[in-house]
């Protein structure tokens, strides 16, 4: 172990309890997305955090993006520490929000337990331990090598979790992601401490609808049913289209593995009369369903095209339109992500893992992630392509009741990110203490 590789375990070592009563911090401030509560206020916490560190610090409203208002605005917080020499920006960026909590917790869900070497809350694994411990890294490294080269960037962003356009989208469209600003990117979201996440399947969100006439239900024939019309596409579904999506593997290496080939869910099913609320004590009203809708969700590959994935399905509803009578129907875009996937020889790439096989003594799993996060921004938007995810915490406790990070998981990756800002910010020959 060279002297600035234990210098820097040592500080971080040292800095164990602040790690975790940060990450209490951040969870005592539910910033629950929808509706997207209290971001102002982390946001203004971490403000605090970083200024008397002498960090440079930007609140960035995202003005007009989907779902920002006065009662909900979306806020972002910007942290850019500069060093005494030019070099390089290594930036790290976490989403702040959180997913709704759920039911089935037996733990108190932000941020008051901490137990068996364990913080529960939700949000805990996704991703506020990961912005713990970038923090915490980060301070290591600057207290530890005040005489660095180049910039240290943290970001805390806001709407991840509903498609990040109040966040990372935002702030990569007024240029934060530039590659004449930031050359490295870090997103601490839970991979496991020693996995690199190169990039991300693609996503096709789409709603179907199946039209039909309505009647009363006591005479079906007078009318035509929706719901029918429906389950002839999901027999049509089960028949060729899940069989043929099962022929399509990846040489993305995803994990877990069942999501190394495309895949497609259906989301939601409504059709006929609305439900009525708890209130209603009555009885539905018997009536033949005129619409019904689905909403699926198809994950796509880097070796496939969207537009050819589009024409799969349509395809396939053009195909019982020919055969069914009175079949018709309507599809709608909802959300589309194109799939990326950083290349293995990047310079944050071979960073991290040779911070990883030095602090664990094991080599770096390299991995894609199975859903999107908000690399695809910086990729697309920012034209920024040298990011990766990189965090503590396993990614199954995500969006689950009784969410933990574990502590030991957060030091030891604090451990590598702090290597890996020695080995990117520190000039050759200015190691030695
Ligand atoms: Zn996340």
């Amino acid at each position: 172990m060279t002297a600035h590789t234990s210098a820097l375990h040592a500080a971080i070592d040292a800095r164990r309890d602040d790690l975790i009563a940060l990450t209490q911090d951040l969870l005592r401030i539910p910033t629950l997305n929808p509706p997207g509560a209290r971001y102002r206020e982390i946001c203004e916490m971490l403000a605090a955090r970083f200024e008397p560190l002498g960090f440079q610090v930007d609140l960035i409203r995202a003005h007009g993006a989907p779902a920002d208002s006065e009662t909900y605005p979306r806020w972002n917080i910007v942290a850019r520490h500069t060093g005494p020499r030019a070099g390089d920006c290594v930036h790290f960026n976490s989403h702040h929000d959180v997913v709704e909590v759920g039911h089935g917790w037996t733990t108190d869900p932000f941020g008051e337990t901490v137990r068996d070497g364990r913080v529960y809350g939700r949000g805990s694994c996704d991703m506020k331990g990961g912005l713990a411990t970038s923090i915490i890294a980060a301070e290591a490294f600057i207290a530890t090598h005040p005489d660095y080269a180049g910039a240290i960037e943290i970001s805390a962003t806001a709407d991840e979790e509903s498609g990040g356009y109040g966040g990372v989208a935002y702030l990569a469209e007024q240029g934060w992601f530039s590659p004449q600003r930031v050359q490295h990117v870090i997103i601490p979201e839970p991979l496991n401490k020693d996995r690199v996440c190169l990039g991300h399947r693609g996503v096709w969100w789409a709603e179907i609808e199946t039209k039909g006439r309505i009647a009363h239900g006591s005479m079906p024939f007078l009318g035509d049913c929706a719901v029918r019309h429906m389950g002839a596409v999901i027999d049509e579904m089960e028949q060729t289209l899940f069989p043929l999506l099962a022929t399509k593997t990846t040489a993305m290496p995803v994990v877990p593995e069942g999501a190394r080939q495309s895949t497609l869910n259906i989301n939601s099913i409504h059709g006929g009369e609305p439900d009525q609320g708890p209130d209603y004590t009555g009885l539905p009203a018997p009536c033949v369903p005129d619409r019904c809708r689905i909403v699926i969700d198809r994950r796509f590959l880097i070796e496939e095209d969207l537009t050819e994935v589009k024409a799969e399905l349509t395809g396939m509803l053009e195909k019982i339109k020919k055969t069914r009578p009175k079949f018709d129907y309507d599809i709608r875009d909802l959300f589309e992500v194109q799939p990326t996937m950083t290349d293995q020889d990047a310079p944050i790439v071979r960073t991290v893992a040779g911070a990883i096989s030095k602090v664990l003594s094991r080599e770096a799993e390299f991995v894609v992630s199975p859903g999107t996060y908000d690399q695809k921004h910086i990729d697309r938007i920012g034209r920024l392509h040298n990011c990766i995810a990189y965090g503590p915490g396993i990614l199954d406790l995500a969006h689950q009741p009784d969410e933990y990070v574990g502590i030991d998981d957060m030091v030891d990756s604090a451990k590598v990110v702090a290597l890996t800002l020695a080995e990117l910010l520190l000039p050759e020959g200015s190691e030695t203490p």
